[in-house]
């Protein structure tokens, strides 16, 4: 098992890990960087993502901004990767994503600062979303993995992660 950090780990925000099993690749959250100013790279490493090879499923622990901020341009890349997340996660991210579409398109009419993402994304992201109940073990890749949530009282749904694979278990707080 290979855990790669394509953000956070030694920093505050942009959290965005890599669970790498085999052949399998499975990414927990995926925030922006918050702070400072506008010099600062908002974005995790995303190319590495794709250096990677791509990715099976998409986790997401809970609904702050440094852990879904990204979202939507990992879905661009992997439209058809699956989503999941607990549905209390879901709900504020529905509204946190929207204010942030309403942010940039605000940015970019006031200061011309390039929106980082459409909102077609967002849109297409949130219907594919497929909710599990905390503390329910759910499948990844064809029941290659297993994955549970169980909630960890950070913010309204937020939930820490289990995954168990074929080469141990790997546990994720969230935050
Ligand atoms: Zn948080």
């Amino acid at each position: 098992m290979n855990i790669h950090f394509v953000g956070g780990a030694q920093e505050v925000g942009g959290s965005c890990s890599v669970v790498e099993v085999g052949a399998r690749r499975i990414l927990v959250d995926c925030g922006q960087r918050m702070g400072g100013g506008a010099e600062v790279d908002r974005l995790p490493d995303l190319q590495r993502v794709q250096e990677l090879g791509g990715l099976d499923a998409i986790l997401v622990t809970h609904a702050h901004a440094d852990h879904i901020g990204a979202l939507p341009l990992i879905h661009l890349a992997f439209p058809k990767v699956p989503l999941h997340t607990s549905e209390a996660t879901l709900a504020p991210m529905r509204i946190m994503l929207a204010d942030s579409l309403k942010i940039m398109q605000m940015r970019w009419l006031q200061e011309a600062e390039i929106p980082l993402y459409p909102e077609h994304p967002v849109t297409s992201m949130l219907a594919r979303t497929e909710v599990v109940r905390p503390g329910d073990v759910f499948d990844l890749c064809e029941g290659e993995l297993q994955a549970t949530f169980l909630l960890s009282g950070h913010v309204l749904g937020a939930c820490s992660l289990t995954l168990d694979t074929a080469e141990g278990r790997v546990f994720f707080t969230g935050d």
